[in-house]
């Protein structure tokens, strides 16, 4: 029974994060290019390339260092929507960690929380409007209420992957009503999300970095 991620189960997350949208970049382009602009995967795995770059020149030994870091290079590093997004999710769940080795099951669904909140903050996404929010409130939901129930850090990350995978593929029929695919109306309907895809890849890395930081 895991009870706690430390520093460098993070840092594996986001080693983790890095790899699947390098090699998932194509597809998240893909679906980009059906409503957006064809730049998501591209946008993401530049932006995690550059994240990888700076942690592996020196990773800070805290929590918080750790993930304002990522959070500061993800918005200096990626123009479009998802840089300030996926920056202000991170920056804010290194605020919410504090100077720490270590966060438990609680502490890291607060931090989880409050990185949902800002992407709030910033982009004002509500649920239905076809945004990484479809995918990332239902997944830091369903992490509390596994948590409540008694679940473990394991099995909670990954009750918080499916239910992220599910509100992606909650958004094939939705019409977009925040950022670029917005623009094109009715017919974002019949596609899923770029954001929410990207965002289930980050859920997915933490259960899996989780799961093995546990073994
Ligand atoms: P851009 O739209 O600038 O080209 P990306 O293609 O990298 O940037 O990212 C697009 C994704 O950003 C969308 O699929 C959506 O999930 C997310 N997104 C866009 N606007 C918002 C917003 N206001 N709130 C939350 N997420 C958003
Ligand atoms: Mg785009």
């Amino acid at each position: 029974m895991m009870a706690s991620v430390d520093t460098a189960a993070l840092l594996d997350w986001i080693h983790r994060f890095r790899d699947v949208v390098t090699e998932k970049r194509d597809w998240l382009t893909e679906l980009d290019s059906a409503i957006g602009d064809a730049d998501h995967g591209a946008n993401m795995a530049r932006g995690m390339d550059a994240v990888v770059a700076k942690l592996d020149a020196g990773a800070p030994a805290t929590a918080d260092e750790l993930l304002k870091t990522v959070g500061m290079t993800l918005v200096s590093s990626v123009g479009g929507a998802s840089g300030p997004l996926y920056g202000t999710l991170f920056l804010r769940m290194g605020m919410s960690a504090g100077p720490v080795t270590e966060l438990d099951a609680t502490a890291l669904a607060a931090s989880l929380r409050a990185g949902l909140d800002g992407i709030v903050a910033r982009g004002k996404a509500e649920a239905g409007d076809k945004t990484m929010f479809d995918a990332m409130a239902p997944a830091v939901d369903a992490l509390d209420a596994a948590i409540a129930g008694g679940a473990d850090l394991v099995a909670a990350t990954e009750a918080a992957a499916q239910a992220a995978a599910a509100g992606r593929d909650a958004t094939l029929p939705l019409v977009a009503r925040k950022g670029r695919a917005s623009y094109l109306g009715e017919r974002s309907a019949g596609h899923l999300d770029p954001g929410s895809a990207s965002t289930t890849l980050l859920l997915e890395t933490l259960a899996q970095a989780t799961a093995d930081s546990s073994r």
